[in-house]
């Protein structure tokens, strides 16, 4: 079960601090079979803003959860409005340094494999390949009554076509890909039903209150099993949907490495955690590892 997020969680004073020295991300990275997990802490520097953090979205932002989505009509509105706009704004996201940065480490052969909690595909848009998207993504929507998998442009244009004029200003964005509105921004906002049953579609992600697709965890499972090292990239581990392969991985005695300016929920079973911002600190690595990271791609 995917929990929603609280603010309740401080990490302990007595957490070990993070340090600045990268040298256990480039000695993981050297010895190679390293599991990338990634979390939001990646994509702010895309534009994205982490639900916490800093500019950390939680203490404004409620996350749909599956059950108000699939039990209120009403629910599902505010939740399509917000998100077609949401929409917007990751459609114009980039990947960053970091993302980049993953790619090349993939490229040169020293990743076994990228999990990602997000469902913004831009380490995709990087380049990396073969990217499990443990919380789905965005840019897919499914019909909850048939099963129908659609692209989401596809949705967008319908949406567009149904409310003509739709414009708001959103107070702000969130992971989730679904930004800030008041009910009066929202007004008759028009939702659109399945195009081959009527349905009710969603966004193939993984909503809070909702499990992760079994089979998708026991891949990750097995992608911990086979890989040499396990490192986690901008991800507090708040949620145990990340947390789980952060301890497979340290109970079968594979070193943990967490790069994240704050403290994580995996902090006691790493053997570092890198407090840096991800863009910088994998880009100093690659260089330190002589790889040649892309350069950002001029919109
Ligand atoms: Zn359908």
């Amino acid at each position: 079960m995917r929990m929603r997020p609280t603010l309740s969680w401080t990490p302990g004073a007595d957490l070990p601090p993070g340090t600045t020295d990268l040298a256990p991300v480039a000695d993981a990275l050297r010895a190679g079979g390293v599991l990338v997990l990634s979390g939001a802490g990646i994509s702010t520097e895309s534009g994205i803003p982490d639900y916490r953090g800093e500019g950390g979205s939680l203490s404004r932002h409620t996350p749909m959860t599956y059950q108000d989505f699939t039990a209120h009509p009403e629910a599902r509105r505010r939740y399509w409005a917000r998100s077609h706009l949401g929409w917007r704004t990751f459609g114009r996201a980039r990947p960053n340094a970091g993302h980049r940065s993953v790619a090349a480490f993939g490229r040169h052969g020293l990743l076994t494999g990228v999990i990602t909690q997000n469902v913004d595909g831009l380490h995709q848009a990087a380049g990396s390949e073969g990217v499990v998207e443990l919380h789905g993504s965005l840019d897919r929507v499914v019909c909850l009554t048939c099963g129908d998998l659609s692209p989401r442009r596809e949705l967008a244009r319908r949406l567009e076509e149904a409310n003509a004029g739709f414009a708001p200003v959103a107070a702000g964005i969130n992971p989730d890909g679904d930004a800030d509105l008041t009910d009066e921004q929202v007004g008759d906002f028009r939702v659109v039903p399945c195009a081959v049953c009527g349905g009710i579609l969603k966004p193939d992600v993984v909503f809070f209150g909702e499990n992760v697709p079994p089979a998708r965890v026991e891949h990750c499972r097995e992608l911990v099993r086979e890989a040499s090292s396990l490192l986690v990239l901008g991800s507090s581990l708040t949620v145990m949907s990340g947390l789980r392969f952060v301890r497979q991985a340290a109970e079968a005695d594979k070193p943990v490495v967490i790069v994240n300016r704050d403290a994580t929920r995996g902090d006691r079973l790493a053997v570092t955690r890198v407090a840096l911002a991800l863009g910088p600190a994998l880009t100093t690595v690659a260089d330190r590892l002589g790889l040649t990271v892309e350069a950002a791609a001029t919109a």
